[in-house]
């Protein structure tokens, strides 16, 4: 809803090493094995990744990143390439209660062809498992079993969490939004909201 707002692109890392994986790029790699586990993928590998990516002539004027940095290393990496190009950021943190995470994930549903996301509880398909615009089967992706969305947590606690506090304690620009429990509209009214004050200030 943002990408679409300011017109730039979003860039999702996980949906782009997905890419990779089923294009068949990554086979024998640690990256599928370290995406099935819900561990990270190596700093080096999505910096380069994201790197190569912003440098594409869509991002020139603006991208939202969606999923990066997750660590430290990738936020110093990032604000060093930010910093030497001029470009202002705004990191946008949506905060959700673990509990509800997990019923989220559990629940979600993608298209494999179209991409488009549903929820068995929030927005289900109207024809049951099958893509309301193309009619394809939908799918679970391999790490939204509960099992592994624990351990994605885990990481995110342990790896991503201090990211957080390094963006603060370094003067960048955070807002902070609920995202537990009004409908995604509402949150995404509330982030533009947050969003036109910061510019103001
Ligand atoms: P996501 O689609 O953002 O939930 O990411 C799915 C998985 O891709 C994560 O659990 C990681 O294994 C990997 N991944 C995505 N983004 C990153 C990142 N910035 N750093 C390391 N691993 C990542």
């Amino acid at each position: 809803m943002l990408a679409r707002k300011l017109g730039v692109p979003h860039i999702s890392t996980g949906d782009m090493l997905r890419d990779r994986i089923r294009s068949g790029a990554e086979v024998g790699t640690a990256v599928a094995a370290k995406m099935q586990a819900g561990s990270l993928v190596a700093d080096a590998v999505v910096n380069r990744m994201v790197e190569e990516r912003l440098s594409e002539p869509d991002a020139a004027s603006g991208f939202i990143l969606d999923g990066y940095p997750r660590t430290i290393e990738q936020a110093g990496h990032l604000a060093g390439w930010l910093g030497e190009r001029r470009i202002r950021e705004v990191v946008i943190h949506l905060a959700v209660d673990y509990n509800i995470i997990i019923a989220r994930l559990t629940g979600r549903r993608v298209c494999p062809l179209c991409g488009t996301l549903y929820n068995i509880a929030s927005k289900p398909p109207k024809v049951e498992g099958l893509c309301d615009r193309d009619g394809s089967r939908l799918a679970i992706r391999d790490d939204d079993r509960e099992s592994v969305i624990r351990e994605r947590l885990e990481e995110y606690g342990e790896q991503t969490r201090p990211v957080l506090d390094y963006f603060r304690a370094h003067g960048h620009s955070v807002v902070e939004v609920d995202g537990s429990s009004a409908p995604p509209e509402e949150v995404f009214g509330t982030i533009c909201q947050l969003m036109g004050s910061h510019d103001r200030s």
